[in-house]
């Protein structure tokens, strides 16, 4: 029985990480005219408003996009991330944050393709009313995972994949690896993106160890912790892994990276962007 609801999240500083990525690689990846597959294996309901009950309940959202909206950046990665989730909302007060669906369907074009997995009986069909209309866009009601493998290779030989799992089954982090390393093999050249959230530092550890040690190359890794971690329940920090990143990516998180620790973390806050793996 799934219970992790994205409402509640939306907008949090892990989202600000996790979609300034995806914004950044997406944004790379589609400036070829050729064809690109983008295979979301943990979509979520797409599309949030922020007034709603579980936002409210929560008001994570006010620790990460709220304090970045009328912030100016002095780097453009980080101007092009809020002018987006701008571009979502009406009037010039922040009312609604897209998950990554709605900020991968905002890069896709004619050409591309967009395969969304998720399991939750409800947000699967908030998902699908979100995603309505567009041919190129397939929602499933399937496991993210199997899904992922089942789609590689791609017909366009170009893929972008995000991989953004809730964590509540600990068997995830262990789940994570075991897919990224099929996915590898049958598809060496794709962009894969490995969302975590640093509950136990000991998890992530084992995770980097899983993927260096698979063999796999070019692998960067970036991190955002709001405070230090901590041995006492709950996340303090969040991460994206990507596998074969855009050239530009690491000196984008480097100047990105520090600017946001600001903005967003406590005293004890940190960051980390690295080559996890060389090329
Ligand atoms: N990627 C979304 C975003 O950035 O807006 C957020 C996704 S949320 C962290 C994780 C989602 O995965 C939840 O909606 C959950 O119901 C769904 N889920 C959990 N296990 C799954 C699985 N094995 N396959 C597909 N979806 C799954």
């Amino acid at each position: 029985m799934l219970s992790y609801r994205h409402s509640f999240h939306a907008g949090n500083p892990a989202d600000v990480l996790k979609h300034l990525v995806l914004a950044q690689v997406l944004g790379y990846q589609t400036i070829k005219d050729k064809p690109l597959d983008y295979i979301d294996t943990h979509s979520g309901a797409g599309f949030f408003e922020l007034a709603a009950p579980d936002a409210q309940k929560t008001q994570e959202y006010q620790d990460g996009i709220e304090k970045l909206w009328q912030h100016t950046s002095q780097h453009g990665a980080l101007n092009d991330y809020i002018e987006l989730i701008k571009s979502f909302n009406e009037s010039s007060s922040l009312a609604f944050y897209p998950g990554s669906p709605k900020i991968a369907e905002h890069f896709l074009r004619r050409q591309d393709k967009g395969w969304f997995f998720e399991l939750h009986p409800r947000d699967l069909v908030l998902l699908e009313e979100n995603m309505q209309g567009k041919r190129s866009i397939r929602v499933r009601g399937e496991n993210g995972f199997a899904g992922l493998i089942g789609l590689l290779p791609p017909a366009s030989r170009r893929a972008c994949v995000l991989i953004d799992p809730p964590y509540e089954i600990k068997d995830d982090y262990n789940t994570v690896v075991q897919t990224i390393v099929k996915a590898h093999q049958r598809f060496a050249t794709g962009t894969y993106m490995i969302w975590y959230p640093v509950v136990d530092r000991e998890r992530i550890d084992n995770m980097e160890q899983g993927l260096i040690d698979a063999g796999i190359k070019n692998i960067q890794l970036f991190e955002l912790g709001t405070e230090a971690d901590t041995e006492v329940h709950g996340m303090t920090a969040s991460g994206m892994i990507v596998i074969n990143p855009p050239w530009k990516l690491k000196q984008t998180m480097d100047d990105v990276l520090p600017e946001l620790v600001n903005l967003l973390s406590k005293p004890s806050g940190f960051y980390r962007s690295e080559q996890l793996v060389a090329e």
